[in-house]
Protein backbone atom coordinates (compact mmCIF):
# COMPACT_ATOMS: atom_id res chain seq x y z
CA UNK A 1 0.00 0.00 0.00
CA UNK A 2 1.30 3.54 -0.95
CA UNK A 3 1.48 5.94 1.69
CA UNK A 4 -0.03 9.37 0.26
CA UNK A 5 2.52 12.72 0.80
CA UNK A 6 -1.06 14.86 1.48
CA UNK A 7 -4.23 13.86 3.19
CA UNK A 8 -6.15 11.20 1.24
CA UNK A 9 -9.60 13.48 2.63
CA UNK A 10 -8.37 15.87 -0.10
CA UNK A 11 -9.23 13.38 -2.77
CA UNK A 12 -12.64 12.59 -1.47
CA UNK A 13 -15.59 14.26 -3.88
CA UNK A 14 -18.38 15.43 -2.08
CA UNK A 15 -20.74 13.59 -4.27
CA UNK A 16 -19.70 11.08 -7.47
CA UNK A 17 -22.22 10.94 -10.63
CA UNK A 18 -21.95 8.79 -13.78
CA UNK A 19 -22.07 11.97 -16.42
CA UNK A 20 -22.44 15.50 -15.79
CA UNK A 21 -26.22 14.73 -16.58
CA UNK A 22 -26.66 12.62 -13.69
CA UNK A 23 -25.73 15.48 -11.72
CA UNK A 24 -29.01 17.25 -9.89
CA UNK A 25 -28.18 20.98 -10.39
CA UNK A 26 -31.48 22.14 -8.59
CA UNK A 27 -30.40 20.23 -6.11
CA UNK A 28 -26.57 22.30 -5.98
CA UNK A 29 -28.25 25.65 -6.88
CA UNK A 30 -30.73 25.05 -3.85
CA UNK A 31 -27.74 24.28 -1.69
CA UNK A 32 -26.32 27.99 -2.14
CA UNK A 33 -23.87 27.03 -5.29
CA UNK A 34 -23.46 29.54 -8.19
CA UNK A 35 -20.69 29.22 -9.90
CA UNK A 36 -19.35 25.56 -11.69
CA UNK A 37 -16.31 25.01 -12.76
CA UNK A 38 -16.52 21.95 -15.54
CA UNK A 39 -13.46 20.76 -16.67
CA UNK A 40 -13.74 19.76 -20.22
CA UNK A 41 -11.96 16.67 -21.73
CA UNK A 42 -13.69 13.37 -21.15
CA UNK A 43 -16.02 15.30 -18.47
CA UNK A 44 -18.09 16.86 -21.35
CA UNK A 45 -16.68 15.70 -24.42
CA UNK A 46 -13.81 13.03 -25.01
CA UNK A 47 -10.68 13.77 -26.37
CA UNK A 48 -11.30 12.81 -29.98
CA UNK A 49 -14.39 14.93 -30.02
CA UNK A 50 -14.71 18.80 -30.20
CA UNK A 51 -17.95 19.95 -30.63
CA UNK A 52 -21.27 20.84 -28.41
CA UNK A 53 -23.67 17.78 -29.18
CA UNK A 54 -27.60 18.60 -28.83
CA UNK A 55 -27.34 17.01 -25.76
CA UNK A 56 -24.75 19.31 -24.34
CA UNK A 57 -26.43 22.39 -25.66
CA UNK A 58 -29.53 21.50 -23.92
CA UNK A 59 -27.78 20.59 -20.30
CA UNK A 60 -25.96 23.83 -20.54
CA UNK A 61 -28.91 26.30 -21.59
CA UNK A 62 -31.17 24.26 -18.86
CA UNK A 63 -28.29 24.55 -15.83
CA UNK A 64 -27.66 28.15 -17.28
CA UNK A 65 -31.48 29.06 -16.71
CA UNK A 66 -31.31 28.38 -13.55
CA UNK A 67 -28.77 31.14 -12.29
CA UNK A 68 -25.78 28.86 -12.45
CA UNK A 69 -22.72 30.12 -13.55
CA UNK A 70 -20.38 27.51 -15.93
CA UNK A 71 -16.85 27.87 -16.63
CA UNK A 72 -14.89 25.88 -18.19
CA UNK A 73 -11.76 24.54 -16.69
CA UNK A 74 -9.08 22.72 -18.78
CA UNK A 75 -5.45 21.93 -18.67
CA UNK A 76 -5.55 21.21 -22.16
CA UNK A 77 -5.57 24.74 -24.63
CA UNK A 78 -5.94 26.09 -28.40
CA UNK A 79 -9.22 26.04 -30.03
CA UNK A 80 -10.66 22.82 -28.67
CA UNK A 81 -10.97 24.85 -25.25
CA UNK A 82 -12.17 28.03 -26.84
CA UNK A 83 -14.12 26.70 -29.68
CA UNK A 84 -16.31 24.32 -27.55
CA UNK A 85 -16.47 27.43 -24.61
CA UNK A 86 -18.13 29.68 -27.48
CA UNK A 87 -20.28 26.98 -28.42
CA UNK A 88 -22.10 26.49 -24.99
CA UNK A 89 -21.59 30.20 -24.84
CA UNK A 90 -19.60 30.16 -20.51
CA UNK A 91 -16.28 32.08 -19.85
CA UNK A 92 -13.54 29.41 -19.82
CA UNK A 93 -9.77 28.86 -18.83
CA UNK A 94 -7.33 27.14 -20.90
CA UNK A 95 -3.60 25.71 -19.24
CA UNK A 96 -5.24 25.72 -16.27
CA UNK A 97 -2.46 23.84 -14.49
CA UNK A 98 -5.04 21.45 -12.18
CA UNK A 99 -4.26 20.58 -9.41
CA UNK A 100 -3.01 24.03 -8.93
CA UNK A 101 -4.65 26.15 -7.47
CA UNK A 102 -3.60 29.17 -10.25
CA UNK A 103 -6.10 28.31 -13.17
CA UNK A 104 -9.46 27.74 -10.11
CA UNK A 105 -8.90 31.32 -9.37
CA UNK A 106 -8.27 32.74 -12.59
CA UNK A 107 -11.95 30.59 -13.48
CA UNK A 108 -13.48 31.89 -10.72
CA UNK A 109 -12.98 35.59 -10.85
CA UNK A 110 -15.08 34.98 -14.18
CA UNK A 111 -17.99 33.96 -12.10
CA UNK A 112 -20.14 36.36 -9.46
CA UNK A 113 -18.56 35.22 -6.34
CA UNK A 114 -15.12 34.21 -4.96
CA UNK A 115 -17.09 32.22 -1.30
CA UNK A 116 -15.60 28.86 -1.73
CA UNK A 117 -18.81 27.74 -0.28
CA UNK A 118 -20.44 28.94 -3.60
CA UNK A 119 -18.13 27.11 -6.20
CA UNK A 120 -18.45 23.28 -7.31
CA UNK A 121 -15.90 21.80 -9.56
CA UNK A 122 -17.16 18.94 -11.88
CA UNK A 123 -14.57 16.56 -12.91
CA UNK A 124 -13.41 12.95 -14.16
CA UNK A 125 -9.97 13.03 -12.47
CA UNK A 126 -9.62 12.45 -8.93
CA UNK A 127 -5.82 13.47 -9.48
CA UNK A 128 -6.97 17.22 -10.86
CA UNK A 129 -10.09 18.26 -10.46
CA UNK A 130 -11.01 16.66 -7.20
CA UNK A 131 -7.68 17.34 -5.51
CA UNK A 132 -7.68 21.53 -6.96
CA UNK A 133 -10.92 22.02 -5.48
CA UNK A 134 -11.04 20.35 -2.03
CA UNK A 135 -7.69 22.13 -1.37
CA UNK A 136 -9.19 25.30 -1.94
CA UNK A 137 -12.39 24.21 0.01
CA UNK A 138 -14.95 23.66 -2.54
CA UNK A 139 -17.29 21.66 -3.55
CA UNK A 140 -15.64 18.61 -6.05
CA UNK A 141 -18.55 16.18 -8.08
CA UNK A 142 -16.40 13.55 -9.72
CA UNK A 143 -17.58 11.85 -12.93
CA UNK A 144 -16.55 8.74 -14.79
CA UNK A 145 -14.58 9.78 -17.74
CA UNK A 146 -16.31 9.21 -20.98
CA UNK A 147 -13.32 7.33 -22.58
CA UNK A 148 -10.14 6.13 -21.37
CA UNK A 149 -8.82 4.64 -24.10
CA UNK A 150 -8.02 8.54 -25.84
CA UNK A 151 -6.09 9.50 -22.65
CA UNK A 152 -2.35 10.89 -22.70
CA UNK A 153 0.59 9.22 -20.81
CA UNK A 154 0.33 12.04 -18.11
CA UNK A 155 -3.29 11.36 -17.51
CA UNK A 156 -2.91 7.51 -17.56
CA UNK A 157 -0.25 8.02 -14.84
CA UNK A 158 -2.86 9.64 -12.94
CA UNK A 159 -5.08 7.00 -13.59
CA UNK A 160 -3.03 4.34 -11.90
CA UNK A 161 -2.43 7.14 -8.62
CA UNK A 162 -6.25 7.34 -8.87
CA UNK A 163 -6.47 3.96 -8.39
CA UNK A 164 -4.39 3.59 -5.45
CA UNK A 165 -6.08 6.75 -3.85
CA UNK A 166 -9.40 4.79 -4.68
CA UNK A 167 -8.13 1.96 -2.48
CA UNK A 168 -6.85 4.04 0.39
CA UNK A 169 -9.96 5.84 0.61
CA UNK A 170 -11.94 2.12 0.62
CA UNK A 171 -9.66 1.35 3.47
CA UNK A 172 -9.85 4.36 5.87
CA UNK A 173 -13.33 5.34 5.09
CA UNK A 174 -15.55 2.88 3.87
CA UNK A 175 -18.68 4.44 5.20
CA UNK A 176 -18.13 7.37 2.00
CA UNK A 177 -16.48 4.62 -0.36
CA UNK A 178 -20.11 2.70 0.06
CA UNK A 179 -22.15 5.81 0.61
CA UNK A 180 -20.70 7.58 -2.67
CA UNK A 181 -20.65 4.26 -4.58
CA UNK A 182 -16.94 4.72 -5.30
CA UNK A 183 -16.42 1.02 -6.18
CA UNK A 184 -17.78 1.82 -9.79
CA UNK A 185 -15.33 4.12 -10.88
CA UNK A 186 -12.58 1.50 -9.87
MG1 LIG B 1 -10.80 15.55 -17.63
Amino acid sequence: MIELFVKETLFIPDDYQKTIYDINYDQLAASGIKTILMDLDNTIIPYDESHASSQIMTLFKSVLAKGLVIIIISNNHGQRVKGFAEEVGCPFVQRAKKPLSYGFIKAVKLGDTTNPAQICVIGDQLMTDIWGSKRLGYRGILVNAIKRNTEKWFTRLNRRLEQKILLIIQKKHPEIYNKLHLVEKR
